[in-house]
């Protein structure tokens, strides 16, 4: 079932068109004229429109034309509606984005049969869409973890970090690395080490906000950026990841295995900061103190 809405002036003709669709189980709605029809579609949002060409006021042309200028509605299909008795130009229709028209008097089974293609290319069109942003998200994410990928936080990072020097919003950024992680694969085998990088890539994903941006930095390393989220929130964030690590045990094949991070905190307004890069290299600085006062602990830069 879609919902289409047919434009016309003439009452005979959305009675007739209306009968057919309803039919068929459409939902259908109607406007007699140009400036209805653009209010109807703009908030119903239909899945298709049958346009007359020849209506009072804004005329057919005028209509398509809005219909497919406006964001909202441009992905609306349109068939225009011709009349033989009326002078239309089908050709003119069709350069303002109509994807069809239909002649009247309506054949049913060809009216039915134009409104199912262009309604099954609408969907095909849709499909694509959510496919495209599947694989655009997909992109976007580390295979392993399933969090956000290097490239992708480095990205981010250096837009929002412009937008919280205009707006003088506060930004954390946290590095965090496993200790002593090459024991693991060298101990226990790759793919050990691997179930550890996913564990601990579900529990970053579990202990930071929905709105916080984690991400998978390299090998070991991770990531996360906090937004409106000043010093001391971040280094509450990350202790409490610290501990929620400490504690977790880490389930890998037989095995109970204890895992330790280290973590380096950074937070925007900073006076040694004064880009995204700055940024990265100072909390990468604070992981290193981390790890060279004993491993197993946050520092703050
Ligand atoms: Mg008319």
């Amino acid at each position: 079932m879609a919902k289409i809405l047919i434009i016309d002036d003439s009452k005979l003709i959305l009675h007739v068109a209306k009968s057919i669709l309803s039919k068929q189980s459409h939902q259908v709605l109607v406007a007699e004229d140009g400036k209805t029809g653009l209010q109807k579609a703009a908030i119903e949002h239909p899945d298709l429109i049958l346009l007359d060409l020849i209506l009072p006021g804004i005329d057919g042309y005028q209509v398509c034309q809005q219909i497919k200028k406006a964001t909202i509605t441009s992905d609306i299909p349109v068939i225009m509606l011709t009349s033989k008795s009326e002078p239309s130009d089908k050709v003119r229709g069709l350069e303002m984005g109509a994807s069809d028209y239909v002649t009247k008097p309506f054949d049913e089974g060809e009216l039915v049969a134009r409104v199912n293609i262009h309604l099954q290319i609408r969907e095909l069109h849709e499909n694509l869409k959510e496919k495209n942003r599947q694989l655009k998200e997909m992109a976007n994410r580390d295979g392993l973890t399933g969090l956000h990928n290097h490239r992708y936080f480095q990205e981010t990072i250096s837009k929002d970090f412009q937008r919280a020097l205009r707006y003088h919003e506060s930004l954390s950024c946290v590095m965090l690395d496993i200790d002593h992680f090459k024991k693991f694969n060298d101990t226990y085998g790759h793919q050990t080490g691997d179930i550890v990088l996913e564990t601990l890539g579900g529990l970053i994903d579990k202990l930071t906000r929905a709105s916080d941006l984690s991400a998978r930095y390299g090998g070991e390393e991770f990531a996360l950026l906090m937004y409106h989220t000043a010093s001391q929130e971040a280094f509450m964030v990350a202790e409490r990841l610290r501990k929620a690590v400490e504690q977790h045990k880490f389930q890998a094949d037989n095995q109970v295995l204890t895992v330790t991070i280290s973590l380096g905190v950074v937070s925007f307004p900073h006076l040694e900061i004064a880009n995204a890069k700055a940024m990265i290299e100072c909390a990468d600085k604070a992981l290193y103190r981390a790890k060279k006062e004993g491993r197993n602990r946050v520092v703050v830069f």
